[in-house]
């Protein structure tokens, strides 16, 4: 249910939103199709009240003349309606994809612009010295004998992987040392299909069927591959009224994840860093309207938290309004340094998605009696369209991008021997390990 109303009544703010962001949208060419909607379903609605009156009219007592003209009437306008409900179907979906790719409206503290004017909001750590010629994730791969690159190549494609001995620990520690963390936070551990339906992938505003899409589409059917869990975690509650009581729901799910990188030639495509496959471990909540800006903040925390305590050196920024994606109404991202890389890389991305998501997927809460809360969904008034009802705002948060923190960890922890130190929480999950050191 998106709010074509509102966005009609406040198209101004919609526009500059959409230039804000670098939006390809089109406002204008919605707003024309909401127009025909809006009077085709006038129309049906009147073809349905004359049919109404002519039904009624034949309950009475008439001439068998009378009666039959009724009868032609009456059939006449059937066929009318018939073809205009088709009518009107097509329109509808034609309205929905169209308004789909109009952006969530924007937090007002989040920066115009650009990537390069993102807001730092916080920065922990400094880059570390070292006394010894540096070497990059790749190298200490190879000397350390964590990944095959040559033969995925062969056997899958470019920029996939195989991970091999201890890197195979390591992403395993990784992924278990990430949801026993943020489960120990109050968060439903889930593991989620990794095949969805495309159009659960539309609803969270990805655009499966755009021309160089992030997302796999299976051939034959109406399913894509997952390019993040955020998908199935939303599509848990769709079509569904949760009870008030029941909020927030947080979930931490572990998945793969599945992405085309179609665009990406020329970026930092080497080794782990860009990837078509990888696992990562992700938080989700389901909250009200007004806990939202306070949850993302729970989020971005845990985030640092986790990063800090392994050690790495990061900065958390306020991403500027062309940084942010259709869902998203705002979005903080942590970038690591990576020694080897030479510079800082984004390892993970917090989004609050207002009721961007819930709206399309159809996840509302009904407010318990005891606790009335207000009826809009907001100030702007995109308030919910049943006044018993309201939509959740939903919100998405990295706790645990595999291949990049694998970057991070070799490239911050390599000792002049050639090994590399396993920081402390995780050798819990690594058998006790503390050190990658070169076999033989
Ligand atoms: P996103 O869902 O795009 O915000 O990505 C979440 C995190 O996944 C990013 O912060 C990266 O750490 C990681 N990531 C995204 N794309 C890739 C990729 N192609 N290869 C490896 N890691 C990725």
């Amino acid at each position: 249910a998106i709010d074509f109303k509102w966005i009609r009544e406040n198209r101004d703010l919609v526009a500059e939103n959409i230039r804000n962001r670098n939006s390809a949208a089109n406002l204008e060419l919605v707003l024309e199709i909401y127009e025909k909607f809006l009077n085709l379903q006038k129309e049906v609605e009147r073809l349905r009240g004359e049919r109404n009156v002519v039904a009624n009219k034949m309950k009475g007592k008439l001439e068998q003349s009378a009666r039959q003209a009724l009868v032609e009437e009456g059939k006449n306008l059937k066929e009318q309606l018939v073809s205009l409900e088709e009518e009107l179907a097509e329109l509808t979906d034609v309205l929905q994809l169209e308004g789909q790719s109009i952006p969530n409206i924007t937090h007002p503290d989040v920066p115009v612009g650009g990537e390069d004017n993102s807001a730092l909001r916080k920065m922990v750590g400094s880059q570390r010295e070292f006394s010894f010629a540096l070497k990059d994730h790749l190298q200490l791969g190879k000397e350390l004998d964590l990944f095959d690159f040559d033969a995925a190549a062969e056997v899958s494609g470019s920029k996939f992987y195989y991970l091999k001995n201890d890197a195979v620990l390591l992403e395993m520690a990784l992924l278990n040392w990430a949801v026993s963390e943020v489960s120990k936070r109050g968060f439903t551990p889930l593991s989620p299909p990794e095949i969805v339906r495309s159009s659960i992938v539309e609803k969270c505003g990805f655009q499966p069927r755009a021309q160089n899409t992030q997302v796999y589409s299976i051939e034959g059917s109406d399913q894509c591959l997952i390019g993040t869990s955020e998908v199935p975690v939303a599509g848990i509650h769709m079509d569904s009224i949760l009870s008030e009581s029941t909020l927030p729901l947080k979930y931490v799910a572990v998945s793969h994840c599945f992405r085309t990188e179609a665009g990406a030639a020329g970026t930092a495509t080497r080794g782990l860093y860009r990837v078509h496959q990888f696992s990562k471990v992700e938080m989700f909540i389901f909250c009200r309207p007004e806990d939202s800006d306070r949850y993302h903040e729970e989020l971005i925390g845990i985030e640092e938290d986790l990063f800090t305590s392994l050690g790495l050196h990061f900065k958390t920024l306020d991403m500027a309004t062309g940084d942010l994606g259709a869902p998203a109404y705002r979005k903080f991202d942590i970038e690591a340094w990576m020694p080897g890389l030479g510079r800082y890389g984004e390892i993970s991305s917090a989004s609050n998605c207002t009721d961007y998501q819930s709206r399309r997927l159809g996840i509302r809460y009904r407010p318990s009696p005891s606790d009335p809360s207000p009826r809009s969904n907001s100030k702007k008034g995109k308030g919910s369209s049943s006044s018993a009802t309201r939509f959740v705002h939903t919100l998405n948060a990295t706790a645990c991008a595999v291949p990049r923190m694998i970057v991070c960890l070799l490239e911050n922890f390599q000792r002049e021997d050639g090994s590399v130190l396993i920081p402390e929480p995780l050798r819990p999950f690594i058998g006790a390990l503390e050190v990658l050191s070169p076999k033989g």
